[in-house]
Order: C-alpha cells, then structure tokens, then sequence
C-alpha cells in the first residue's frame, strides 16, 4: 500500500515531445516541480506541420503561449474538402471559430510549436536520455535508463509517444495498429499570390488523399496519403520520391500539381500511419500515461497533438486540487481523458478507413453521403471537438457554447 502524499514534489515525466512539454509547463503553472527525460540527443521536433484547432488554442492560452503561436502561425479562415477533381463535398468556416471562442483555429510548424513550448518551461529536460522502464515503491517511482541509471520521483507520466516504453511495461508490449496508408509529407515555397494564405484543403482521390495548408508566410505544408503494405521505404533520392508523387498526383485539381513543383525534395517525410483503439486502463498506481502513449489518434481529425495539450491541463489541475492524493488525482484525470479521447480515437479511425476507400462504387457513395451529411457533422464536430475548450476560457470564449 502506497503512503500518500497529498501534493507531488517531483514529477518524472518521460518523453519531451509536444506532450511530455506541455505537461512540464501545465504543473510548473500550477506549482509544481518536474523533470522530463527525453530520448533524442536535442530537444527538437519533426519538420512536419501541424493543424492547432481552437480548442488546442485555448489549452495554450491557458499555458500562456497563444499569442506567441498565433503571431507566427497563419489563421485558418475555411477548411475545403474536396473529390480530386475540385467537387466540393464539404466546408468548415473555422475562421468563425475565433469570434465564438476568442481563438482561432492554426496551421504551424511542428518545430515551431515545440520551440514556444520548450522556451516557456523553467524546469530541466534532460536529452539522450532513453526510458526503459520504473518500479514503483510505497512512496515514489523509480525511472530507469538504457544507462543503467535511475531517478526517483513521486509519480510518473509516461509521455513517450505511440511506441511508449512506459506503456508496454504498464499495458504489455502491444504495438500501435497500422491503419493500411502511408503519409509522405512535404514543404513547398509559394507567394501569397500562388497560395491563398488562411487556406485548407483535403482531396479524396481512388485510395489516396492530398491534403495542404499554409504553416507560416510563404510556406505550404502538405501531405499525401496512399494505401500500401507496412515497412516500406522509398527507394532512390528524394527528387525520384517528389517524381513519384507527381506521377500519383497528376491532373488533380490546382493547385496540387503547382504544391509539388514548388518543393523542396529534402523536405520530404515517410511514414506509416498507426492509431490505437481506446483502452480502460492507462494506469496504476503513481504512474499514468498521457497524448499519444495513452490514445493514439491518426491524423484525420487533425487533434492529436491538441489532445495532448488538453491532457496536460487537466493532469496538473487534478494534481493540483486542493485536498488530492496522487493515485486519486492520477485515475481521475484517466477517467476524464478517457472520455473525452474515446470518441475523437473511434472518428478519426472511421474517417481514416473512408479516405482510404478504393471500390469506385463505394467512393460515389461516400462523397454523396458525406455532402448530405455534412453541415450536421460540422456542426457536431464544433460543439464537441471545440467547445470542449472554452472550459480553460476567459472573456468572450467562456461565454461561447
Ligand atoms: C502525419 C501526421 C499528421 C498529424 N497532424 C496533426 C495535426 O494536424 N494536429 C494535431 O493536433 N495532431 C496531429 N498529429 C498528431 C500529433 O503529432 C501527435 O498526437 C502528438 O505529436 C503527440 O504528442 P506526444 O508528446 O504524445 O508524442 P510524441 O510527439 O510522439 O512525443 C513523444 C516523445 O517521447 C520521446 N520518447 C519516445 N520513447 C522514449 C523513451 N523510451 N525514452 C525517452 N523519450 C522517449 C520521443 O523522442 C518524443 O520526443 C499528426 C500526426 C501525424 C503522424
């Protein structure tokens, strides 16, 4: 039986991604000490970009670092999904979003994002430090190393992605699920002139998808998904990679082709795309996970990272509640994550599986349902992926719903 304290004096967090980060900046505001260990020999994240909704704007405001991202991040004003011809199936107008919730909804560099976050935190990150595991005591946790060493701590949240050591230790080794689609993503150089800043865009092609949106001035981001086996690599040098998504993406609608011409090959990134299907357990005892060790989403929500952030949040208002113990705090921000993590898991692996829809007749289907039901969707995609946040708002947002 553990001896409980009532409020942690250092927190272990492992992995220093968008999560493990936000974690370190969510307790040190409320007061409370960590220490987050991260594998990678520098603190930096992957060229990619990322979709920041207003929801995860109202998590980083309530960190104190919205208006650092908004200042470099382009405003979204609409969200165009479309056939890989240009027909139109759908329109989210999340540029209102800022009106009704006091933020808008970004596009931004991962990096960049990292970077704001990092700067924000005054506690140590310690790099090269790869977790292989802990033991839990009757008052703490230790955290292992790959160098033999150990770190004592009074809880831990294991933070460390989709593949997360401190999850196989907790739950088994299961790895992730591969969803049957590859994601190659890209940077391409283009004036405003050439690509409306502000703009979104997600093309379903037969079994493939082209997705783009500006992640800061001049900078497109985009991404091109196909379905294949696991494990592949792209053979050849990266212009015979760009050569080859030319080809997949030749003669869908502007400005596709114009995105690929204008890359730079070196920008390009391959990888499988895997999710998980929600579990109960996410802890036990002092230790917990969180962000993609805890609910893995795919991509196609466009939330895994805000999920992360919200998680945060909520981790070190649990903590930090007058009166908790740690092992309560712990299995009560899991009963409340799980909730909310749940759905969004289940929704963006359902939409994953129609993008990756081959059969033309069932691709006629697809586009002519989700236009009828497509107002609905935004609709309910808006009260329940957005409007969640406004919990962590002041002013106009609080009054939002
Ligand atoms: C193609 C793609 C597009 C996406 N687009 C969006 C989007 O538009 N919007 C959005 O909100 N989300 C998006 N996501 C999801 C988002 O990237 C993740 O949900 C988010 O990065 C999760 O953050 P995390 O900190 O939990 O995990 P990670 O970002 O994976 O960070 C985990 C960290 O732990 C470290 N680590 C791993 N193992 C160890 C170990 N043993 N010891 C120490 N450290 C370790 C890693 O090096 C890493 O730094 C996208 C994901 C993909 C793949």
């Amino acid at each position: 039986m553990s001896a409980e304290i009532s409020r942690p004096k250092q927190v272990l967090i492992a992995g220093g991604g968008i999560g493990g980060i936000a974690t370190a900046l969510a307790l040190q505001r409320q007061g409370i000490e960590s220490v987050v260990f991260e594998r990678a020999s520098q603190l930096r994240d992957g060229g990619a970009g990322l979709h920041i909704w207003t929801n995860g704007m109202l998590a980083l405001d309530y960190l104190g670092v919205a208006d650092q991202v908004a200042k470099i991040a382009p405003a979204q004003s609409v969200c165009h999904f479309t056939t890989s011809t240009g027909r139109i199936i759908g329109k989210y107008p999340v540029g209102r979003f800022v009106e009704r919730y006091g933020q808008p909804t970004v596009a931004i560099g991962r990096s960049d994002l990292h970077g704001i976050l990092r700067d924000a935190v005054t506690v140590p990150i310690v790099t090269g430090a790869e977790v292989t595991g802990y033991t839990e005591h009757a008052d703490g946790v230790s955290l292992h190393f790959a160098d033999g060493t150990s770190e004592e701590g009074d809880l831990l949240i294991g933070a460390d992605g989709v593949r997360s050591a401190i999850r196989g230790q907790l739950l088994g080794p299961q790895p992730p699920d591969y969803t049957g689609y590859i994601a190659w993503r890209g940077h391409a150089k283009m004036t405003p002139e050439e690509f409306p800043p502000g703009t979104f865009q997600a093309l379903f092609g037969p079994g493939n998808r082209f997705t783009y949106y500006d992640i800061a001035p001049g900078v497109v981001h985009w991404m091109s998904v196909a379905n294949g086996p696991a494990g592949g690599r792209d053979e050849g040098t990266p212009e015979q990679t760009l050569n080859m998504l030319r080809a997949r993406h030749a003669g869908w609608t502007a400005p596709v082709e114009n995105i690929l011409d204008a890359t730079t090959p070196e920008s390009i990134l391959r990888g499988d795309v895997v999710d998980r299907r929600p579990d109960s357990v996410w802890g036990q005892g002092r230790v917990t996970l969180l962000g993609d060790a805890a609910h893995a989403v795919s991509f196609n929500i466009g939330q895994g990272a805000c999920l992360a952030i919200e998680d945060a949040l909520v981790l070190a208002g649990h903590l930090a509640a007058p009166g908790a113990t740690v092992t309560r705090a712990l299995r009560a921000y899991e009963a409340e994550r799980q909730e909310r993590t749940r759905p969004m898991q289940l929704l963006a692996h359902r939409i994953g599986a129609i993008g990756a829809l081959q059969n033309p007749a069932a691709i006629w289907l697809r586009d002519r349902v989700l236009k009828l039901v497509w107002n609905r969707t935004f609709h309910t995609a808006e009260h329940e992926h957005v409007a969640y946040a406004t919990r962590w708002a002041s002013g106009t947002a609080a009054n939002a719903t």
